[in-house]
Order: C-alpha cells, then sequence, then structure tokens
C-alpha cells in the first residue's frame, strides 16, 4: 500500500547549514496492517509521516501509495491523493468555533460534497467513534479522548485507504490511550484500513501493531514483526525503548552478586545467567522446572515477567544455572526444542 523508497530529508539550519532528518530510509507497508515507527523524540518520525503524503516534499527519494507515485502528481492530483490519506495528530487539531458534526464534515464541505450525503456519512462515522450524542458539543466540551475521536472522524470522512496516526495517543491517559488505541484496531479490521503508527511508545507498538520500523536519528535500525522484534531485539535503540516497558535488566544490587557468582561457579561447575523468552504456549509451559528435573539442575530466577504482545502470550525470565558443559549445551538444545528463545548474559553485559 506505501512504498518508501530511499527517503532523504534535509533541513536548512538557521547558521545556512543543513541538517540530515531523514537517511536513505525506505520501507514497505502493506495493506491492511497496522504499522508502526517508533522512536525517541528527534528520531525523524513526523518528518518521515508528513513524507508520505507529501506535507514535507522529500529531499530525494520516491513515494508510491497504492501503486501510485507522488513525485510525479501536479498540486492537483496530489490534493486529491491525500484525500485518501487521513491523518490525525497529537493535539487533535479541531476547530474551536465547530461543533463536533462540523469538525467531522470539514473535509466533505471541502471536497465538494453534497450536504446531505455529508450528514449521512459523518451521523455514520459519529456513531462509529461513539460520539452521535456529543454532536452538538464545542471541542471545549469534550475530554481528550473524544476529542481524538472527533480526530478519528474526521480523518475517515473522505473513505481513506490510509491513516497516518502522529503521536495520537501521547497526549492522552492510559485508560483512554488503551480504548482509542481500541477503536483504531476496530477501524482496521471493520474497514480494511492500512494504519501507519507514529509513536514513542513501545506499549503502543505491543498493543496494537503487526509489525514496526524503530528509528534512531533519520535512519530504520531494525524492523519486523512485533513478535519478532521482541523476542530478538537488535539495536540499542529498540532494547532501551522495550526495556522502558518491559524490566531487561537486573536491578544494581544484584548485579555484583551474579558477577560474583558467574566467576566463582556454584559447586565447583560453570555458571551461566540465560536470558529466556517464550511466546504463546509455550509463555505458559512449566519449561523451567522440566528441564530442572531432565538434567538435574537448579535455577536461580533472577528476574521474570510475562505479557501480552500481538494478543499473544509474551513471557521473559533471566536465570543462573550451573552445570557441566555437556548438560549446558543439553540443556540448550531442550529450551531450543520448545522455542524458547536463549540468549546468555556475559559478564560485562550484566
Ligand atoms: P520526531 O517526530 O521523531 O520527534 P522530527 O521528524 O520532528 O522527529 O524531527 C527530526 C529532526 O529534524 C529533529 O532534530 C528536528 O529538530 C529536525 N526538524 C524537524 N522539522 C524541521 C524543520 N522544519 N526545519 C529544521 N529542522 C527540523
Amino acid at each position: 500500500m506505501i512504498e518508501l523508497q530511499h527517503i532523504t530529508q534535509r533541513y536548512r539550519t538557521p547558521e545556512g547549514g543543513e541538517f540530515l532528518a531523514l537517511d536513505d530510509v525506505s520501507l514497505t507497508i502493506e495493506a491492511g496492517e497496522i504499522f508502526g515507527i517508533i522512536g525517541r523524540s528527534g528520531a525523524g518520525k513526523s518528518t518521515l509521516v508528513r513524507c508520505i503524503n507529501f506535507l514535507n516534499r522529500p529531499t530525494e527519494g520516491t513515494v508510491v501509495i497504492d501503486g501510485k507515485c507522488l513525485n510525479t502528481m501536479s498540486e492537483a492530483q496530489l490534493r486529491a491523493a491525500r484525500r485518501k490519506i487521513g491523518m490525525i495528530f497529537q493535539h487533535f487539531n479541531l476547530l474551536s468555533s465547530r461543533t463536533v458534526f462540523e469538525n467531522a464534515v470539514f473535509p466533505l464541505e471541502l471536497a465538494g460534497v453534497d450536504a446531505g450525503a455529508a450528514r449521512a456519512k459523518v451521523d455514520a462515522l459519529l456513531d462509529l467513534v461513539g460520539l452521535s450524542e456529543h454532536r452538538n458539543k464545542y471541542p471545549s466540551q469534550l475530554s481528550g479522548g473524544q476529542k481524538q475521536r472527533v480526530g478519528i472522524a474526521r480523518a475517515l470522512a473522505n473513505d481513506p485507504e490510509v491513516l497516518l496516526s502522529d503521536e495520537a495517543t501521547s497526549a492522552l491517559d492510559p485508560e483512554t490511550t488503551v480504548a482509542t488505541l481500541e477503536l483504531l484496531k476496530r477501524i482496521n479490521r471493520e474497514l480494511k484500513l492500512t494504519i501507519v503508527m507514529i509513536t514513542h511508545q513501545m506499549d503502543v507498538v505491543k498493543q496494537v501493531c503487526d509489525r514496526v520500523a524503530v528509528m534512531n536519528k533519520g535512519r530504520v535500525v531494525e524492523q519486523g514483526s512485533v513478535i519478532e522484534v521482541f523476542r530478538h531485539p537488535q539495536s540499542e535503540t529498540t532494547k532501551a525503548l522495550i526495556g522502558n516497558i518491559m524490566a531487561q535488566r537486573l536491578p544494581p544490587f544484584m548485579i555484583e552478586q551474579v558477577r560474583a557468582q558467574l566467576r566463582a561457579g556454584g559447586s565447583g561447575e560453570p555458571a551461566h545467567v540465560l536470558r529466556l523468552s517464550f511466546v504463546g504456549d509455550e509463555a505458559t509451559r512449566p519449561v523451567i522446572s522440566e528441564a530442572s528435573r531432565i538434567y538435574n539442575i537448579n535455577f536461580n530466577i533472577l528476574l521474570g515477567q510475562i505479557d501480552e504482545v500481538q494478543g499473544r502470550g509474551f513471557g521473559t525470565l533471566t536465570v543462573l544455572t550451573a552445570c557441566s558443559n555437556d548438560v549446558f549445551s543439553g540443556l540448550l538444545d531442550y529450551l531450543r526444542r520448545h522455542n524458547v528463545t536463549v540468549e546468555e548474559i556475559t559478564d560485562h553485559v550484566l
């Protein structure tokens, strides 16, 4: 649905120099998926999302949406193409002098749609986002979550194929964030809408995205299905973003103790710290107690957590064990056979 090829964006700095905000970004976003773009503030996410609808014309690179290349379009063609790309924003961008209904109908007025058809369309959309009874209120009379639902209704008015969400839940409290994300997921399913979700929160990605690209300093440093990225985070940026929502590191007071055990070994045998991750059924299987029985070894559980990623169980467990090299290689085989991802944590990584 969206093909970004070698997108580069340079901004002029006030000193007359250049700042490279996007550096050769290529991404393919499939029709019907919810695709997350995550990174810290300043990573280039907003710049990238504005390149998707050519609100920012990239310095280099091409954008193809639904088979049509935006680079070669006239202004009139671009305006028509943008109608098929809805957008929602962190601060909602509603018109304060217009009611809920008048805000949502605004894009249809601009497109010259006949008033009766526009009213029917907006009535259905207000129903979809659960705002029918608030239709005559002004934005100042609404909660943050309700304002964002007006933004969503307005973004859907022109029957877009793509919805760009630029930090749409960042100004909302946690409960309203969950409700808004559930609404977006429902819209994605029911309307078969492709959604691009810009965020700095891994929680948002974890809850709704199918695939994710991680950005740092204008580059995509990692991308893949959300569950795989959680299982095998490659870049430091990704590890830190996942670490914000799932504890990955031992608390400092434990690190010295564990280091001492690693150096001394347990009962004379080499000690190992393993970070295990489990998905789906494995997350609830007693793999550790089974392994303990089979190999006659003890596990000291240092850190553990279970969560839900894309609706599937996802668990991590950091354990310390001591055993002979033969038993250790058998144990690794056993864990991998049960689809547990195993990463050995060495002294200097602790
Ligand atoms: P993010 O959305 O990830 O926070 P942005 O795309 O907003 O990142 O910004 C990326 C970088 O580009 C930042 O360092 C920002 O200061 C810079 N930047 C963004 N817009 C402009 C602009 N219009 N002119 C100059 N620099 C800009």
